[in-house]
């Protein structure tokens, strides 16, 4: 009988390393050779407005509308050497990836292939047919409109023939129908309200930016396999598939050398990244065998997040070259790790200082707890919150195991920072200022600069973990884009700070001495957001039931997750911020809860076609098989002797008609499950009855069916193993 399975196995088995050519120019040359950045800005538009242009860019001035015409006319004279032929504007809707619709340049001139058409206005607006993309119900039906409004702070880059153009994506009425437009929102709190409280100590500063240095996690997987799965074409998971004898127990993959197939795809797709400007630093084999990692150097946070967008579909298009498929599912595989995608976020000024990193003197290092503490108090306030803003079908395989990052969002602070804290907290002013004298605050604050020397024992099993100069926000899903986290994190921030300021203000209206005032501020809050540090493991039974304690959200069903979004403290933050509005809001939790069980939906309706179509067919052909051989006994020996010698093939047929019959059973009933959640109006009721309903039975199915893995010839189990997916590279 023919076997697929093997046929895909010997292909993949013979395939060879593709050859990278190694671009002539050195790496600093081809850097961004596809972006529209500042030195092609100089090169291509007018002095004029390059300054205007410049200007929005780095003070966030209003564009000038006039300008737009010779903007669009540089950039098209740019992308025409360069052998463009159309242009789009790109947008990152409610759904994971990117959005584009390619328009060309060209008006007919019987020669073809001129830009004829770019003008300003293309530039700056589109008005994409919008009503295929997610929109909770913003849009009505009959009012399809939405817009796209081109984002000058993202440079416009060239992919293949077309000229990309980041933007964000609001409906006609003005709600946002994208991460994009809410991110840029909370970049402006954060840096309103973080220049505020950086000016107490250097009046100079007029603008915080927020920095991002994420780090893509990625499995691979030969294409021929991957063909053979129908379970990872469609849901991007296996469903099913038993222990690998050998996994990741020996961690030999995480310190092995990269296999030649995957060195060749990490250097072409660092190639095209780095010509789109990316600045990939790292690459690395992950703790699962087949998985991968690579990170960039951090860059302004917006921009950081188009390039990792922009990356993960690079990706996807280098990996098809190489005759490989990347899987950014969190987690594609049981048994073995996930993938996250850890987001290294801090502040820092125009004046060039970095506010999570300690400084060299005793006022540097009080600002330097200022934003560490403040920024604690966000996470705590927003704990929930925060663990929504990373929580989707796919992510919420990994918080449930053993693997960074648990369900719970807390903060690893370190030894150090935790025991100054804790110093500050309890000293007492008076006592402090008259022992200490005039340098009373500093001499304390004075013992950070040791905390950058010792700082290296790292917790892996904390979602949010200080690391030197930075926190590492590490709960965020591989397949996730990053604003999603970023929106809250930088809301939840500012909102701190600017709490922070008012009560420092407050104080100093009162007569406090400044720097009094903020130690004060700094003390309630260290003691107000103790609960969300925790230095411990985050594994362990006994934190679930402190962090309980402790008042943090310990919910990990993803559909109640996302009720925190619609809290009254949420909506208050993110409205008086004006990041999101109640409305959007809502819509955007409409649209959380449908992604949700829809992804649920395909996975259980996959599931149920592979087991009728492949895992009982293959389990009761074996079955068939061994019943013959039982027959074929009794022919030859005596009934009892028979009997004896056919005893454990009668035992596996027996097993066998019992598990095909049990998941015959849960597969009509998953089947029936699914009936009643469809009929559910409400799209959250209709998720948590996805949740509560027809995920647990899927895992019920899929103990029997890998337990039947194990039962079964080889030779007749037509999916590749985990043995094969997971080892073949
Ligand atoms: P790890 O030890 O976790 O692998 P790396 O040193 O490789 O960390 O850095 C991970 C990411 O953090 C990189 O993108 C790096 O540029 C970024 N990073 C470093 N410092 C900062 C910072 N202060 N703020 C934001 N990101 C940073
Ligand atoms: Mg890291």
């Amino acid at each position: 009988m023919a076997n697929l399975r093997f046929e895909v196995v010997a292909e993949a088995y013979k395939k060879k390393p593709l050859e990278v050519i190694t671009p002539a120019e050195r790496p600093s040359d081809f850097f961004a050779k596809y972006v529209f950045n500042r030195a092609k800005m100089y090169k291509y538009l007018p002095a004029d407005v390059y300054e205007k242009l410049t200007d929005v860019i780095d003070n966030g001035t209003r564009l000038d509308r006039s300008i737009a015409d010779a903007v669009a006319k540089g950039m098209k004279q740019w992308a025409n050497e360069n052998g463009v032929t159309h242009y789009t504007h790109w947008f990152q809707p409610l759904t994971e990836g990117t959005a584009e619709k390619h328009d060309a340049f060209v008006e007919p001139d019987g020669k073809g292939g001129m830009i004829e058409e770019f003008s300003g206005k293309l530039l700056v607006q589109q008005e994409p047919d919008a009503s295929s993309f997610p929109n909770g119900g913003i849009r009505n039906t009959f009012e399809a409109r939405g817009y796209s409004a081109w984002d000058p702070t993202s440079p416009v880059f060239i992919i293949d023939d077309t000229l990309c153009i980041p933007t964000i994506f609001i409906s006609y009425t003005g709600e946002s129908l994208d991460y994009k437009a809410p991110l840029l929102r909370s970049l402006q709190a954060v840096n309103t309200a973080a220049a505020a409280v950086a000016q107490y100590f250097d009046p100079k500063v007029k603008k915080v930016s927020c920095n991002l240095g994420w780090e893509q996690e990625y499995f691979l997987v030969d294409e021929s396999l991957y063909f053979a799965r129908p379970d990872l074409m469609l849901t991007g998971r296996t469903l099913m598939g038993h222990d690998s004898a050998k996994n990741q127990q020996m961690d030999d993959h995480y310190f092995g050398t990269i296999p030649e197939r995957v060195q060749a795809f990490m250097k072409d797709l660092e190639i095209h990244a780095l010509e789109l400007g990316i600045p990939c630093k790292t690459r690395h084999n992950e703790v699962a065998p087949n998985q991968f990692e690579l990170a960039p150097i951090f860059e302004e946070a917006n921009l950081a997040v188009d390039h990792n967008m922009l990356l993960m579909s690079l990706m996807k298009k280098v990996a098809r070259k190489h005759s490989f498929r990347v899987l950014l599912h969190e987690k594609p595989f049981a048994g073995v790790n996930g993938s996250g995608k850890h987001n290294n976020w801090s502040l820092s000024t125009d004046t060039g200082v970095l506010l999570h990193a300690p400084g060299k003197n005793h006022d540097e290092n009080l600002r330097f707890v200022v934003f560490i503490v403040e920024t604690l108090m966000g996470v705590y306030r927003h704990n929930g919150l925060l663990k929504a803003s990373i929580m989707s079908a796919t992510n919420a395989h990994r918080l449930g195991g053993h693997e960074a990052p648990p369900a719970i969002i807390s903060s690893f602070l370190g030894t150090q920072l935790s025991e100054l804290l804790a110093q500050i907290e309890s000293s007492n002013d008076d006592e402090r200022f008259a022992v200490a004298g005039k340098k009373g605050v500093e001499l304390d604050i004075d013992q950070i600069p040791q905390l950058l020397i010792d700082n290296t024992d790292r917790n892996r099993t904390s979602p949010f973990a200080f690391t030197g100069n930075r926190f590492e926000f590490r709960a965020l899903g591989s397949e996730a884009n990053c604003s999603s986290a970023l929106i809250v994190l930088n809301s939840a921030v500012a909102e701190a700070l600017n709490s922070f300021k008012q009560r420092v203000g407050a104080l100093v209206q009162q007569g406090t001495d400044l720097k009094h005032a903020i130690v004060s501020v700094l003390r309630d809050d260290i003691r107000t957001c103790r609960p969300i540090v925790f230095d411990g493991n985050g594994y362990s039974e006994e934190w679930v039931k402190e962090a309980k304690r402790r008042g943090l959200d310990t919910e990990t069903s993803c559909p109640l997750v996302f009720d925190r979004y619609l809290d009254e403290d949420s909506v208050h933050m993110f409205e008086s911020l004006n990041v999101m509005h109640r409305n959007e809001l809502q819509a955007r939790n409409e649209v959380k809860w449908e992604t949700y069980t829809k992804k649920i939906q395909i996975e259980a309706r996959v599931l149920g076609d592979l087991c009728m179509n492949h895992i009982i067919p293959v389990a009761t052909h074996y079955q068939s098989r061994l019943a013959k051989n039982v027959q074929s006994m009794f022919g030859i020996f005596a009934n009892e002797k028979a009997r004896i010698l056919t005893s454990r093939n009668v035992k596996i047929i027996e097993e066998i008609a019992q598990r095909t019959q049990t998941i015959e059973t849960e597969v009509e009933e998953l089947v029936e499950a699914r009936k009643v959640a469809n009929n559910i109006q409400c799209e959250r009721e209709k998720a948590i009855a996805y949740h509560d309903n027809i995920a647990p039975r899927m895992e019920v199915i899929r103990y029997e069916v890998d337990k039947l893995e194990l039962l079964v010839a080889d030779e007749l189990w037509t999916l590749p193993k985990y043995r094969e997916l997971l080892f073949i590279r």
